[in-house]
């Protein structure tokens, strides 16, 4: 079942990586095929306002720039799937990426299946997530300008976030499980240095209140005494860390011990020939759109010179 030609490109990821690699190998005619998987458009697909991806003065919803990105990728005769890729071998000259019983074929694989931010699973989370709750200091801290922010986490990128907030947030409080902080020294130091940063230690967030909409304010419950109390809060940034979506993968390209997949950077070549990888999936410090974008740029320029010399 499914195709027996052998296509040049096989796409796999439909957000700004994704999309951007299918505009740029469309283009150079290399007809590639999109499995754009059954939540086609990626992360921006659950934000309302982005008001830092250039091109657009007065921002752009989320799901429009997906839908523009995608309408553009078709408009140059990518072939779009709305399926989940459920196996893939990537060994040998040609590689073939299968949806359950079916099968194709491409001498080139771009992977773009992107990053997941690790969620909490309390009670408000997804309700209000994009109306207070973010998992991106730098995509939305601007909208929390003289606000009071809670960020959840101990590691280095809660440390970061934190100390990146205090450009906007009237109060920064970073809430962490433990007494003890994954983040390096420094990281910590230079937060606890922050006359805007407190911290809420040994405390578990259990409830993310809202009201009309909006988030007004954390549940807390203490490790150590189980004792329960309310933080006030008009922001909630969620930074226990991201889980690239390598599972797929894992066992046929080098991936690091985080499960990113390793590029020869700054290019996007994995270690096997003709497999190429971009946005999140392979980015441990950036996350943006635009630069997900930019590395799905690069995935295409890469395939396309690898098929080209093929032939
Ligand atoms: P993603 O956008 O995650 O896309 C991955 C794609 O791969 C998805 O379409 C998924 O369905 C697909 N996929 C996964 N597995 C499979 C499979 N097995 N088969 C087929 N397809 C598969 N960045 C900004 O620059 N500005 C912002 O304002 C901003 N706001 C954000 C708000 C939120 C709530 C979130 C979560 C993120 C935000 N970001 C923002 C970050 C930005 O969305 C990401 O950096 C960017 O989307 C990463 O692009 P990507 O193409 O690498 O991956």
């Amino acid at each position: 079942m499914g195709s027996e030609e052998i296509r040049n490109v096989i796409i796999i990821g439909s957000g700004p990586a994704g999309y951007t690699a299918a505009v740029y190998t469309a283009r150079a005619s290399l007809k590639p095929l999109v499995f754009e998987g059954v939540q086609s458009g990626g992360a921006l697909m659950t934000t309302t306002e982005v008001e830092n991806f250039p091109g657009f003065p007065g921002g752009i919803d989320g799901p429009d720039l997906m839908d523009n990105m995608r309408k553009q990728a078709e408009a140059f005769g990518a072939e779009l799937l709305t399926d989940d890729v459920t196996e893939v071998d990537l060994s040998g000259p040609i590689k073939t990426v299968k949806v359950g019983q079916r099968e194709y074929k491409a001498r080139a694989v771009i992977l773009a299946t992107g990053s997941a931010w690790r969620p909490l699973n309390i009670p408000g989370e997804q309700e209000l997530l994009g109306h207070g709750v973010s998992a991106c200091a730098t995509c939305d801290g601007f909208f929390f300008k003289n606000k009071k922010i809670a960020v959840i986490g101990g590691g280095d990128s809660a440390m970061e976030e934190a100390t990146f907030l205090t450009r906007f947030g009237d109060t920064v409080t970073i809430v962490h499980r433990r007494d003890e902080f994954r983040a390096s020294q420094i990281m910590v130091d230079r937060a606890k240095a922050n006359d805007k940063i407190d911290f809420r230690v040994n405390s578990v967030p259990t409830e993310i209140l809202g009201d009309g909409g909006k988030v007004v304010g954390v549940r807390l419950k203490d490790t150590v005494t189980g004792e329960e109390s309310t933080l006030d809060a008009e922001g909630v940034f969620i930074a226990i860390g991201h889980t690239p979506r390598s599972a797929l993968f894992e066992g046929k390209v080098e991936v690091d011990t985080e499960g990113y997949v390793k590029v020869d950077a700054p290019s996007s070549r994995t270690n096997v020939p003709g497999v190429f990888a971009c946005g999140d999936l392979v980015d441990h410090t950036y996350r943006q759109a635009i630069t997900a974008a930019g590395t799905g740029c690069v995935a295409a320029l890469d395939a396309e010179k690898y098929v080209a010399a093929l032939t």
